[in-house]
């Protein structure tokens, strides 16, 4: 079974050589913009292509507003300063994802509590959080949510688009709003994923992109933060270093962050973009012939939730069992075809292992089960 996983692995890549998880490609007018850019001299903080790169998102994803940052984790982060997460705050999360979204709480000085997974879609389940809320949680007199206990703020509820798979947004919603909170989506993996035909990341107050090397498109390194109008101008002047308009003086009216995406990385990013209908087109066929080529076996292709369109970022399958798992990472990684585990859960690492938690079940139980399938783009099968 592994050797015809591996088999099956290199005839969609046609290649002998290593094949890594998930590796860009760069198809498109890469070139000739980072070009334009070189030849304007205009490669750093300011620049045409930052804006058009933000224009370009807000036209893609119907967001009234997307502001560029340097990478994921920074848009993370002010992400939660525009949802008012302040120091000494909570923010409900889920344990298995990337450590950049628990960073990103850590940087406001707060400190995340972590809700269990759904099984279907390995996002935060709403269901987990209101079982958690009832027997944690109160509303206070002015309608704030609060631990019971030593009575600190839950102000935000931070979800994570899995491997582009959307969690129950609608059901998320409405919890977030029994208990007054702010949603903030975590989509750094999931451009292009669809929930009910809408784009993740702008069902949020705000929510983040992220734009690194391996994800579905790239800058190099990169980010975005999706948000309304108003927010909007404050994430953009947050992330300017909080400076005032003004055509010489340095004023600055608060302490800001140089988020800023550089003009040279915004213009890969353009160039990425013209082209994400086609990777991710290209994504879903690959992940379809994984669900084909694997029916029927012990491994178990994670497919996309009902009423979602995944962008396939990373293909799963959920193994039998930790041995299971150990021996498909140990074959196909020595027959030079990248597979991972998922990530540790959160409350695994020293960090955050003594933050609140609720019950962990399915978490658990992916973090033994769960291993990533090369995801790159067949250039082939783009349309
Ligand atoms: C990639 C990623 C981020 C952001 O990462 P950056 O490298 O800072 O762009 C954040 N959260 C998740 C879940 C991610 O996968």
């Amino acid at each position: 079974m592994l050797d015809s996983l591996v088999k099956f692995v290199r005839e969609q890549y046609r290649t002998n050589e290593f094949i890594p998880l998930h590796a860009p490609i760069f198809g498109g007018n890469e070139k000739r913009y980072v070009n334009e850019t070189i030849d304007s001299t205009f490669v750093s903080s300011v620049g045409a292509f930052v804006d058009r790169f933000e224009r370009d998102m807000e036209a893609y994803t119907g967001s009234p507003r997307a502001v560029a940052t340097v990478n994921g984790t920074a848009a993370l982060h002010i992400a939660l300063v525009l949802a008012g997460v302040k120091s000494g705050d909570l923010v409900l999360t889920q344990p298995l994802t990337f450590v950049a979204t628990c960073n990103a709480i850590a940087y406001c000085g707060a400190d995340p509590v972590f809700i269990d997974v759904d099984k279907h879609t390995l996002g935060l389940s709403p269901v987990a959080m209101e079982r958690w809320l009832e027997d944690s949680a109160y509303l206070d007199d002015d309608g704030i949510c609060r631990v019971k206990g030593d009575g600190r703020v839950i102000r935000a509820c931070l979800p994570m688009h899995t491997f582009g798979h959307p969690v129950e947004l609608d059901l998320l919603i409405q919890v977030c709003s029994r208990w007054g909170m702010v949603l903030v989506e975590d989509a750094a993996e999931s451009l292009g994923s669809l929930y009910k035909g809408r784009h993740t990341g702008t069902f949020g107050a705000v929510g983040t992109l992220s734009f690194n090397g391996n994800k579905t498109i790239t800058t190099g390194g990169g980010g975005m933060i999706l948000t309304d109008e108003a927010l909007g101008a404050r994430a953009k002047h947050l992330t300017t270093t909080a400076k005032k308009a003004h055509p010489y003086e340095y004023v600055h009216d608060e302490v800001g962050y140089n988020y800023r995406l550089p003009n040279l990385n915004a213009a890969l990013g353009c160039a990425q973009l013209e082209q994400l209908d086609s990777f991710v087109a290209a994504k879903r066929v690959l992940a379809s012939r994984y669900q084909s080529f694997l029916e029927g076996g012990p491994l178990q292709f994670v497919v996309e939730p009902q009423g979602c369109r995944s962008n396939y970022w990373l293909n799963a399958v959920i193994c039998e069992d930790l041995k299971q798992r150990d021996e498909l990472l140990a074959f196909s990684n020595q027959a030079g075809v990248m597979t991972r585990p998922i990530w540790k859960l959160m409350s695994h690492l020293t960090t955050y292992s003594s933050s609140l938690q609720g019950d962990l079940t399915n978490a658990l139980w992916l973090e033994q089960r769960v291993v990533n399938l090369p995801s790159s783009v067949v250039p082939e099968l783009q349309v």
